[in-house]
């Protein structure tokens, strides 16, 4: 029977998909995850020098003025994707948002992704914010590849990390390459895979790929090393301790994020580096099909789809713009291709749709499962809308994330309180902020809550710049908050009359408890089940 054209697209898709690797990183500050962003690139031959990101940066705080904050602060309030191919594959590495401006963003960042690459510092091991970002991992179940930096530094000795891995966020740790040498010794990687031994030399601030030199065998790649006699005989022990785990990790629980290999290197020297990105083209899956809202799973090469992962408002002060990151779930996305809306089923069409490589933004022409476009929001997109072309289907997969920071706000103007509620409900639907009624409060005050401080700055910007309302913060002492299921008068009526535990509702009528401290907490959760009160809460 002659293929039909359907078949034929259908299988093109399929096969465009398969060459997609969409992943995040996941890391604590300072751990090196822009180093190896950048060494990711120079060795999938994106960029021929490392440093440009870093210059590319620097250069984009001086020529963007989107924000006043991303200035004044110096950091990135902006994600973006960064696109390298090597040996056929196209990566898309989501670069979510730096740092210390740790918020909602970096963790639904994650939800677009198929899998993360959690870099940890060998010093340190896992720290606070990988063990968050880790858990939204956890929540959907995607794989996560760990890469163990600063290998050249004094740090825990490797098995030690293993455990570290494995105590704090109760996954188990495979490792699939292994350091020469520790600390100032740092000079190989035996690849646990492919049985060999690589010898590295630094280049010139690691700008350059390392020269590498390949061993078949570790007794001849050892003899060339610098390792005393001892040292050698150590790590040859070490190595036929550990050298059948990864032959036999378990995959399907790799799969589903409960296991992870673990490749040890340094980012800023290049070492380890080519034998990580050897393996991690096999192990990051291609992208996967998402579940539709009736928890079906929605097939790659359905008719385009896809769902609005980030908003990014005023990205242009000029022209008030509001930039929509969307993560293709199905089909082919091509250029002018008109998609409904699936929340108010308005037709867009998608026209203006970019990939950004740092600043730079190019034109996509045509996309597949797994890309990510930005398109220009006509205003009714929300964090979580979904689009298709033909096929009906809605995603919910954007969870809401806990709050942990809280901050209540009002306006001594009383002309201004419409605006208040106003602007607030705006920035919520555009997921800057989780805004609540303030439990016992008055009508010119709503309760902030956000996952990163710096949020709480983005929101006070934003109300004065675009509603003109001049927020009055004050403190609140809320510890910790959790979400309670939609039918919750039961749990409502169990929890109201602790007088350190205090419910409310966002704006969306979601209901959530808010606690004083963390015993006040674990008292409601022994009360009411901690199955009832939600971390991340999926309507
Ligand atoms: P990020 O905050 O996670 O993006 O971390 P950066 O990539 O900015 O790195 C933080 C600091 O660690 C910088 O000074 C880097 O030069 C340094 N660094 C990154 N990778 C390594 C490494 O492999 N070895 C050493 N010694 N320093 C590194």
């Amino acid at each position: 029977m002659p293929e039909t054209d359907t078949t034929v697209q259908d299988n093109q898709i399929l096969e465009e998909a398969k060459k997609r690797r969409t992943f995040a990183i996941i890391s604590h500050p300072d751990a090196g995850k822009t180093t190896l962003t950048e060494k990711l690139l120079l060795y999938g031959g994106a960029i021929h020098e490392a440093g440009s990101i870093r210059q590319r940066k620097a250069a984009r705080y001086a020529a963007s003025d989107w924000m006043a904050i991303e200035k004044e602060r110096g950091i990135s309030v902006t994600s973006s994707v960064l696109r390298f191919e090597k040996d056929g594959i196209k990566y898309n590495l989501l670069d979510t948002p730096g740092h210390k401006d740790f918020s909602e963003d970096t963790l639904r960042t994650l939800v677009a992704a198929d899998s993360g690459l959690m870099v940890i510092d060998v010093a340190k091991g896992v720290e606070e914010q990988t063990e968050k970002l880790f858990e939204v991992c956890k929540l959907r179940q995607v794989p996560v590849i760990t890469f163990v930096n600063k290998c050249d530094r004094p740090g825990m000795d490797p098995l030690e990390v293993l455990s570290n891995v494995e105590n704090r966020l109760g996954i188990e740790a495979i490792p699939a390459s292994w350091p020469v040498g520790y600390g100032r010794k740092f000079q190989g990687i035996y690849d646990l895979i492919g049985k060999e031994l690589h010898l590295y030399r630094k280049s010139k601030h690691g700008a350059q790929k390392a020269e590498t030199e390949v061993f078949s065998s570790l007794e001849e790649g050892l003899a060339e090393s610098t390792l005393s006699e001892p040292e050698k005989e150590d790590l040859t022990e070490e190595i036929l301790l550990i050298e059948d785990m990864f032959e036999n990790m378990d995959r399907e629980g790799f799969k589903k994020g409960e296991v992870s290999p673990v490749f040890f290197g340094s980012a800023l020297n290049n070492f380890g580096l080519d034998v990580f990105l050897k393996y991690f083209q096999d192990l990051a899956p291609s992208p996967q099909p998402y579940n539709d809202s009736e928890e079906h799973e929605h097939n790659l090469n359905e008719p385009f789809s896809g769902f609005v992962f980030k908003l990014q408002a005023n990205m242009n002060p000029d022209h008030r713009d509001c930039a929509a990151f969307v993560r293709i779930t199905s089909g082919k996305f091509e250029r002018g291709l008109e998609a409904t809306h699936a929340g108010t089923g308005k037709k867009v069409r998608m026209s203006t749709p970019h990939t950004l490589m740092g600043d730079e933004r190019n034109i996509m022409e045509e996309a597949y499962p797994g890309d990510i476009v930005s398109l220009f929001s006509p205003g009714f997109f929300r964090i979580g809308s979904t689009l298709y072309s033909d096929n009906p289907v809605k995603f919910n997969v954007i969870p809401l994330f806990t709050p942990e920071h809280f901050m209540k706000v009002s306006t001594k103007d009383p002309f201004k309180r419409k605006q208040l509620r106003e602007g607030l409900k705006q920035l919520s639907e555009e997921g800057v902020v989780h805004v609540f009624e303030v439990p016992q409060g008055v009508g010119n005050e709503l309760l902030l809550g956000t996952v990163g401080v710096l949020q709480f700055d983005v929101v006070t910007h934003r109300m004065s710049a675009e509603y003109g309302v001049e927020l009055h913060q004050q403190p609140v002492s809320y510890h910790a908050a959790r979400w309670l299921p939609n039918e919750s008068e039961d749990i409502i009526k169990k929890l109201e009359n602790n007088y350190s535990t205090h419910i409310t509702k966002d704006m969306e009528g979601n209901p959530i408890v808010l606690f004083e401290s963390g015993y006040a907490l674990n008292q409601a959760e022994e009360k009411v089940g901690a199955e009832n009160l939600f971390k991340y809460k999926q309507d």
